[in-house]
């Protein structure tokens, strides 16, 4: 029977998807939905982790992608412990 797929924003699931498809690690698909850079919705869209997490202020990010409207990275943190 056909069903529909979920695209929560859910880490977890989203690696284990990508090591279904077999993505090469460090890089994990996440919805984009009002991007903080351009406000659109982007969709599913590939994040690519940092070699060592940026700290900015007191902020801590571990995977970006680049906003392709306003061609400015977009930062986000991914824990691996959401359930
Ligand atoms: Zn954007």
């Amino acid at each position: 029977m056909p069903h529909t797929m979920r695209t929560p924003f859910d880490p977890q699931e989203a690696f284990r998807t990508l090591q279904q498809a077999g993505v090469k690690p460090g890089t994990i698909m996440l919805r984009a939905n009002n991007c903080p850079r351009c406000k659109q919705h982007h969709g599913q869209m590939p994040f690519s982790e940092f070699t060592k997490p940026l700290v900015v202020g007191d902020r801590e990010f571990t995977h970006y992608a680049t906003c392709p409207a306003a061609q400015e990275p977009i930062l986000v943190k991914v824990t691996h412990d959401i359930t």
